[in-house]
């Protein structure tokens, strides 16, 4: 008998280890949908369209290849509901020699498959996921000892490796490493934003979405607006698209957020990527390529590397050499519910009512939003970690443990205490107001911080700094906020954090 090769939905990539020297006579390839995964966390409606329907999409494009392909829907009654329950039926049916796997996105699965050999009596080979840029035994020699994981230095190092935008006396383009000087400019004047290169569904995707309504109807987001690519192909065009159209504003539009422009000249290639329809070096390739030829500047050019194989390889680093305890840290003893606003977007504060009715309407919300609206609130209001990552799971298209609890974790809530970044991205109502046009349309005051109508960011912002004062003395980067913290007189301070305790008593009124 032939193997029996297992290909998870987030591993949709024709060069995927676990496809690699298959024989096409004897080997069956497997691909199961399944309930237990789609409710583990309730996900966005459109986050599970874009996966059953991209799954659908390249088991069809691997039978085309002669391959011989096993695909249980979710709505087939033979179904088990859940991955091992798939597995081990096929197994049962087919006998076959061995399992083969590619090492999954989540540390809840892996562990699951270790337990796959036993029960299916024939051995497991989980093999490496070679889809990444950094393999994790280079991750975890790079971290070392390390206490902090600084993404900068790692940056470098695959700069270096990769020979990414760089000289060949290796010194990096530009004779620097970073431009974030020139990217990251204030919101002014918005060019017009091109349009987002969505793709409209076809028959596949339709079948589906009828599926999610019918399944999950309560599930959070809607499907009206649903454009992610689910083929390589139109995966490949959307990248063409964002080069082409949106990547000469990508860097100076970067931090910028506005009103009804949910994707602006961001590259919208995060749900490619994590399902394995684009590969990272395609993805980093297409960037340099473009500054080569003298399309955009060598500003956009590193700040989209920095994300792509700076960033994204380095959270996946952190996650699999934190996990499972990174899971369950909570350096800041956060334990306040997440208010139901998150989930209906009824707030007066405006800036967070735009991003999560655009959240629930396309599954997206950009970096900043994520950072500094969202999570930003979730760190200056105390929101308990667990419900603060789960919700992040749940409403983003793209979102994968490997790749969401770090950036909720480590970036958002400070819940590691320090070891991805080296303060927490604490911000008061003035980076908003600077960074989009939302505090305009707001019912708060984002000049004020201790008045009834006052921005909530600016009195929690203060009330968290006097709250975590001890802890955040010692920060050299902190030292200008504790400082300006100390100099204030006290009757204002008392003032503003009664307004702070006073708001967050009614939070679910905010
Ligand atoms: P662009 O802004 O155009 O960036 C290009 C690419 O760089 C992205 O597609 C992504 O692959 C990569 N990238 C950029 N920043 C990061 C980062 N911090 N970590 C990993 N990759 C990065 N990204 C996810 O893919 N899944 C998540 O679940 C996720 N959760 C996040 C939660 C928080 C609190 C924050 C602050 C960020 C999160 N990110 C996550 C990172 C980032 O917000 C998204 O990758 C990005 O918004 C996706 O949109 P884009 O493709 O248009 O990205
Ligand atoms: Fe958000 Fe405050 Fe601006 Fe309102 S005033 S949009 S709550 S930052």
């Amino acid at each position: 008998a032939g193997a029996l090769r297992l290909v998870l939905g987030d591993q949709l990539s024709e060069s995927l280890a676990s496809l690699r020297d298959l024989d096409p006579s004897a080997d069956t390839v497997l691909l199961a949908e399944v309930m237990a995964e789609c409710t583990y966390v309730r996900h966005h409606k459109q986050k599970i369209v874009l996966v059953l329907s991209a799954m659908r999409h390249f088991a069809g494009a691997l039978a085309a290849l002669g391959l011989r392909v096993r695909h249980v829907r979710l709505d087939d009654p033979a179904n088990t509901g859940s991955l091992e329950g798939e597995v081990l039926r096929a197994a049962r049916d087919l006998r076959p020699s061995r399992i083969v796997v590619t090492h999954p996105g989540e540390w809840r699965l892996l562990e699951a498959m270790q337990g796959w050999e036993e029960a299916a009596g024939v051995p497991v080979d989980i093999l490496e996921d070679d889809r990444f840029l950094c393999s994790l035994p280079e991750f975890r020699r790079w971290a070392g000892e390390k206490r902090n994981l600084r993404m900068e230095f790692f940056y470098r190092a695959m700069r270096r490796t990769h020979g990414v935008l760089m000289e060949a006396d290796g010194t990096p383009l530009g004779g620097a490493w970073n431009f974030d000087r020139e990217n990251r400019a204030p919101l002014r004047r918005l060019p017009p934003v091109p349009p987002r290169p969505a793709v409209a569904p076809d028959a596949v995707t339709r079948e589906v979405m009828d599926l999610v309504e019918r399944f999950f109807p309560d599930h959070f987001g809607t499907l009206e607006g649903f454009g992610w690519p689910v083929t390589r192909a139109e995966a490949v065009r959307a990248l063409e698209d964002f080069v082409a159209r949106r990547f000469p504003g990508f860097g100076l539009h970067q931090d910028q957020m506005a009103s009804g422009e949910p994707f602006l000249f961001h590259a919208l290639v995060s749900t490619s990527l994590n399902l394995g329809l684009l590969l990272p070096w395609e993805v980093v390739a297409a960037a340099e390529a473009a500054y080569r030829a003298g399309h955009i500047p060598l500003a956009a050019a590193e700040g989209f590397v920095r994300q792509v194989l700076g960033w994204r390889e380095y959270v996946r680093g952190v996650y699999w050499s934190r996990m499972p305890a990174y899971r369950s840290l909570n350096a800041l003893a956060a334990e306040r519910p997440l208010p139901g606003f998150y989930w209906t977007g009824e707030t007066r504060m405006n800036c967070v009512r735009q991003v999560v009715r655009q959240t629930r309407d396309h599954a997206y919300a950009h970096h900043i939003q994520r950072l500094m609206v969202t999570g930003n609130l979730a760190l200056l209001a105390g929101l308990a970690p667990e419900a603060v990552n789960e919700w992040y799971l749940i409403v983003f298209a793209d979102a994968y443990e490997w790749v969401e609890l770090p950036n909720v974790q480590g970036m958002a809530l400070h819940a590691d205490g320090g070891i991805m970044g080296s303060k927490p991205y604490a911000a008061s109502g003035a980076y908003i107001n600077r960074m989009s046009d939302y505090c305009r349309g707001c019912a708060y005051d984002v000049r004020d911080a201790a008045g009834e109508g006052a921005c909530p960011f600016n009195s929690l912002y203060w009330d968290f700094l006097a709250r975590h004062r001890d802890r955040f003395a010692a920060n050299p980067r902190l030292r200008p906020s504790i400082h300006a913290l100390e100099r204030m007189p006290p009757e204002r301070l008392s003032a503003i954090r009664a307004r702070a305790a006073r708001w967050l008593e009614a939070l679910e009124e905010a």
